[in-house]
């Protein structure tokens, strides 16, 4: 881990790929600090009768493009910066996706792991009655991200919904089927990432049936980006890890036994015929592919020279800090950046609001053709851009990204 700040990481790209944009100093500096933001002081009663003071954030980044879209986060470690930080990479991920939306994120300072089942309902719904002026379908749509899940989404639509009193399932994504929700949501994330390391390990020449893969997090993206790695595009996946640590096995991992094992357990840990490791050793496990899929900054310049996958996927919002990227680059290693990578579950959020603006619901197989399409679409359009500047990925994104946020800007008279 590094203590590189997620929000001054974001900006410092930004400002590295401003001068190929010849981007004005102006222009630069509105891009540089997010729209509007709210801090929210949110009473709850716990299980015990007592009253206890929550802290959460909103953080609208950039509505040039449309309504502001985001995840809402519950972390006992949250600050406003790294809430800012993941908005201002919601906005890039909607503008490099070409979605008609912003970029937004929220978050609140609590450990769900310490909450009862209907302690963590009325701090869902809290959230919401303390945000409401500032959601809505054509305002800001939260969607699930870290320790956040469809039972949450589904307890915060029906909070707005009671509020404005009238059903409204367009005012959060990531709903359960049958509730507003599209298929294909849940493994979305996981699915699209896919989808670009496919196309990624294609133009390298490396082959992903087979390939060596260590997944770090087991949660929503973790453990569908395992489950979809082995199955759909039959890696061996090596290696998988949770907050209490990892477990390794080079023969490959028994993925679905591993989500029962860590059903009736809590941790992947301990998972029979596998050595357990730590998170910091699977960074650096031989394999061919790196998934972190947990939280931010875990790719440093402290363990970066030691990575020995040919892709690093950002399956997770800012893996790996700045200095590790320059690190990777010059040691030849695709990094596959974020909000690129991770674009598949915002793109399934947004066919979530089509479905439910037009009281539809479509099939899985829908889902899947519409995402694949989007994300290799991406990913061509910044790797033919990254190859023809000999740039990293990254920068290439960012370039593309930016680009369409400012036309937006300068076509609306902002600037
Ligand atoms: P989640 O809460 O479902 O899972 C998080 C996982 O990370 C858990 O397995 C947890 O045990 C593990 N973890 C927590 N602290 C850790 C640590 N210190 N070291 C190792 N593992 C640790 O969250 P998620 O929705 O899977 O999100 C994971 C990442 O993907 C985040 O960066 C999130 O912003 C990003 N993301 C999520 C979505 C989505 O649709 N859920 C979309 C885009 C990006």
């Amino acid at each position: 881990m590094t203590d590189q700040n997620l929000f001054e990481m974001v900006k410092q790209h930004l400002c590295s790929c401003s001068t190929d944009l010849v981007m004005d100093r102006n222009v630069e500096a509105v891009l540089k600090m997010p729209r509007r933001e709210m801090h929210a002081s949110i009473p709850v009663r716990m299980d015990d009768g007592k009253i206890r003071a929550f802290q959460g954030f909103r953080v609208q980044y950039n509505d040039a493009l449309g309504p502001t879209k985001g995840g809402i986060r519950f972390h006992p470690d949250e600050t406003i910066d790294t809430i800012r930080g993941l908005a201002a990479l919601m906005t890039w991920k909607c503008a490099l996706h070409n979605l008609p939306l912003g970029g937004a994120k929220g978050g609140i300072v609590c450990n769900p792991k310490d909450l009862s089942e209907h302690e963590l309902e009325r701090l869902s719904r809290a959230y919401v009655q303390v945000m409401f002026p500032y959601l809505g379908p054509d305002r800001d749509i939260p969607a699930p991200d870290v320790y956040t899940n469809p039972a949450v989404m589904a307890w915060m639509m029906d909070e707005y919904s009671k509020i404005a009193g009238k059903t409204s399932f367009g005012s959060f994504t990531g709903k359960p089927v049958g509730l507003g929700g599209s298929e294909g949501r849940l493994d979305a994330t996981a699915r699209g990432g896919w989808y670009i390391v496919r196309e990624a390990a294609r133009d390298i020449g490396m082959n992903i049936s087979g390939a060596g893969v260590a997944v770090q997090g087991f949660g929503n993206v973790g453990s569908h980006a395992a489950l979809i790695g082995q199955e759909v595009f039959g890696a061996r996946v090596v290696a998988v890890s949770d907050s209490r640590g990892g477990v390794y096995n080079p023969d490959g991992l028994a993925v679905h036994e591993l989500v029962s094992h860590k059903a009736a357990t809590g941790s992947v840990q301990h998972f029979p015929g596998a050595t357990n490791i730590t998170n910091e050793e699977l960074i650096e496990l031989p394999v061919e592919i790196l998934v972190p899929a947990a939280l931010e900054n875990v790719i440093s310049s402290r363990n970066a020279p030691q990575v020995r996958a040919g892709i690093v996927a950002e399956f997770a919002n800012g893996p790996v800090d700045n200095d590790a990227d320059e690190i990777l680059f010059e040691k030849g290693t695709t990094v596959l950046p974020d909000f690129l990578t991770n674009g598949g579950g915002v793109i399934v959020s947004y066919f979530e609001m089509v479905q439910n603006f037009n009281m539809d619901q479509w099939d899985e197989g829908k889902v899947h053709r519409k995402l694949e399409k989007k994300m290799t679409d991406a990913y061509r359009e910044v790797h033919d851009l990254a190859s023809q500047n000999n740039v990293p990925l990254r920068k290439a994104a960012y370039s593309i990204a930016v680009a369409r946020v400012v036309e937006a800007m300068r076509k609306r008279g902002w600037v």
